[in-house]
């Protein structure tokens, strides 16, 4: 048994997202069906409609920050019971026994995780070989790859807590921002944002290194202490080697070296938001301050989770732009043209109109 669901797909790199009927599996034993309210519109989302990193696969579905209520539960579910608000973020499954699912990193899985969109369905039971995503009004997912959602938390707005909350809480945490630190976070957008905000609320010293003059004051609304435009070369000199971490979430292959020479000795800049390749990567301001660079993909399901319950505990929600369902397409555009404050969620219940 399946069942019936509405949603917004692409079919080709340039069609738009266009309503789109399909299948999703009843739930197992262990999975929970999920009535999604909100689905945040991350750039990795455009990225793959879109075919920007040439894997995808139509028609396709996109969508891996999902907020919503559980629905009904397969009769092993014990950490849900109907009624639940749950999230589900990028991962609906992985091997769950390699040396990273064993320790809660199953963005890492040796044998492949399976993301919330555009990955082979490796639990299958309907007609689609790719996972479809969270742009749709029914979900069902694996126990072990739902969240609890803190209820003192609008719903709306901590869907993009799924991917862009995650996704810079994870390397503050893993490089152990915290006081004392002077934290540089770069590019101002939906994942920006949480990464100013999040950098602020574990002590730091957060600069917001942006190439929009506008948007530096709203950085300090956010919980920026100061403002770096990266395009004022003069500003840029004047700040190399003071920074003990930057973030860089700039969506598209660029120079680093002038990023890398705001680190001090011994410091890290870690990337999550280029895949393409990161051209001019001198040795030269690496090995004279023996700087790195890394990066990072999302969370686990345990750091999620923690996550979640930080912004709970620290009352920390996404600044979102709700949209309707029709509206997407304009919502990808102005996305690309770094004009959205800070992240657009669509509201589910607008694909009924
Ligand atoms: P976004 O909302 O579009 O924000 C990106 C920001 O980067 C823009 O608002 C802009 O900020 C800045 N920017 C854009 N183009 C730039 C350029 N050419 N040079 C310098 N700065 C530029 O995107 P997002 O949703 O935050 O996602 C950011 C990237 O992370 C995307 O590539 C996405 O696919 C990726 N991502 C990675 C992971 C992961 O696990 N590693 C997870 C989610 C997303 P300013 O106006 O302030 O300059
Ligand atoms: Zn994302
Ligand atoms: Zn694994």
């Amino acid at each position: 048994m399946t069942m019936h669901v509405h949603g917004y797909a692409t079919h080709s790199a340039t069609s738009g997202l266009v309503p789109f009927t399909f299948e999703r599996r009843d739930p197992r034993p262990s999975d929970v069906a999920i009535d999604i309210l909100y689905c945040g519109v991350c750039h990795s989302d455009i990225h793959s409609a879109r075919n920007e990193w040439g894997w995808t696969q139509y028609p396709f579905v996109p969508g891996h920050e999902i907020i919503g209520r559980v629905a009904a539960i397969g009769n092993k579910v014990s950490k849900f019971k109907i009624g639940d608000m749950v999230g589900v973020g990028c991962l609906v499954d992985s091997c769950r026994h390699c040396a990273s699912c064993n320790e809660g990193l199953e963005q890492y899985c040796d044998n492949g995780f399976t993301g919330t969109y555009g990955s082979e369905d490796k639990i299958g039971g309907t007609p689609h070989k790719m996972t479809l995503g969270g742009y749709s009004d029914k979900i069902t997912v694996e126990e072990r790859f739902v969240l609890r959602v803190p209820t003192n938390l609008d719903p709306a707005a901590a869907a993009p807590l799924l991917c862009a909350g995650i996704t810079t809480y994870s390397p503050l945490k893993h490089w152990k921002v915290g006081p004392g630190q002077k934290v540089g976070i770069v590019g101002l957008g939906g994942l920006g944002h949480m990464g100013v905000k999040f950098a602020h609320a574990m002590g730091a010293h957060v600069v917001m290194i942006t190439t929009s003059p506008k948007k530096g004051e709203d950085a300090k609304k956010l919980g920026a202490d100061e403002v770096l435009l990266s395009k004022d070369a003069k500003a840029m000199e004047a700040a190399q080697n003071s920074f003990d971490f930057l973030l860089n979430t700039i969506p598209v292959g660029h120079d680093v070296d002038p990023y890398m020479a705001l680190l001090k000795r011994d410091a890290t800049m870690v990337v999550v938001g280029a895949v393409e390749p990161l051209t001019k990567v001198s040795g030269i301001p690496l090995i004279f301050r023996r700087r790195s660079m890394a990066g990072s993909l999302i969370g686990g399901l345990p750091e999620t989770q923690e996550m979640l319950d930080f912004c709970g505990k620290h009352n920390i929600i996404c600044d979102i732009e709700m949209v309707a369902m029709k509206d997407v397409n304009e919502a990808y555009d102005r996305t690309v043209k770094s004009d959205v404050k800070y992240r657009f969620v669509i509201d589910m219940a607008s694909l009924k109109e």
